[in-house]
């Protein structure tokens, strides 16, 4: 479910204006914003049943973070469950229900979200993490795009790759794309506005195109660990004559679910 435009901006807003009031420099620290703002915290091992849990009691808040369904080495994925159910907290209408007793969600991952509440949060704890300004601004410094941009962004904002790429599709600093695919059908994709190709090869069906790098994985079991030179004929089909174009992938394997990210950019 997408959120318009509006209510993207108005969350946008909130979430930059907690991040510069409390960590006006350097990395976003969800702790101390919840202390700062009087939520407890605890980590604890939940099972499998959520990633992240804020509670209502009379007034107080607590969150719980389930390091069990997160590996706790995945400090990032942490670090973003945490900002989401501050979302929860932070947003008036969010919190209103929990008052009113209404229980919001269990936090399972974020990209196959359905729901409303839980996209907003996302979209709230995405802003949180890496606020326009400065995400922009790290962002720009290389003005030639290469997947060592992400990660370099991913470490500065402590972010997942997959939370650091969507975030760069959505600042619109350069012309990529994001696909994720799955048992060889494209699940979900973004791409900037100024990305040149809008249809896959067979766009209907979303079958994975086979001659392109995440066809390679799901075909023959090939996993590239470098960026490679694809195609855009491979991936794309277009009005326009695109033969000898040529584009970059380069993958991030089994993540989650067995989903494959392809991240696409022009050679
Ligand atoms: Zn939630």
């Amino acid at each position: 479910m997408e959120i318009n435009e509006y209510r993207k901006k108005e969350l946008a807003n909130l979430a930059e204006f907690i991040s510069t009031d409390y960590c006006p420099t350097g990395k976003i620290l969800p702790e101390f914003i919840a202390e700062q703002s009087g939520i407890t915290y605890n980590y604890g091992e939940y099972g499998d049943c959520f990633d992240g849990l804020l509670e209502h009691d009379s007034g107080d808040f607590h969150v719980y973070l389930n390091t069990q369904s997160i590996l706790s080495s995945d400090n990032n994925r942490l670090r973003f469950s945490f900002a989401h159910e501050l979302g929860h907290y932070f947003i008036d209408d969010h919190r209103n229900a929990l008052m009113k007793g209404k229980s919001l969600h269990k936090s399972y991952y974020r990209f196959l979200r359905k729901n409303l509440v839980e996209t907003e949060a996302d979209y709230f704890a995405s802003n949180l993490l890496m606020p326009i300004g400065r995400f922009k601004k790290c962002a720009q410094q290389n003005r030639k795009f290469d997947f060592s941009v992400i990660e370099y962004l991913s470490k500065e904002f402590g972010t997942s790759l997959s939370a650091t790429l969507l975030r760069f599709i959505e600042v619109n600093t350069y012309p990529i794309m994001v696909v994720f695919s799955k048992s060889n059908t494209i699940e979900r994709y973004w791409s900037s506005v100024d990305f040149p190709f809008k249809y896959f090869l067979e766009h209907s069906s979303k079958r994975l195109p086979p001659l392109t790098v995440a066809g390679d994985y799901f075909n023959h079991g090939i996993k590239c660990e470098d960026t490679e030179s694809v195609d855009a004929s491979e991936w794309f089909s277009s009005y326009s004559d695109i033969r000898g174009v040529k584009l970059y992938e380069k993958c991030i394997y089994p993540t989650f679910n067995n989903t494959v990210i392809s991240v696409i950019w022009l050679n």
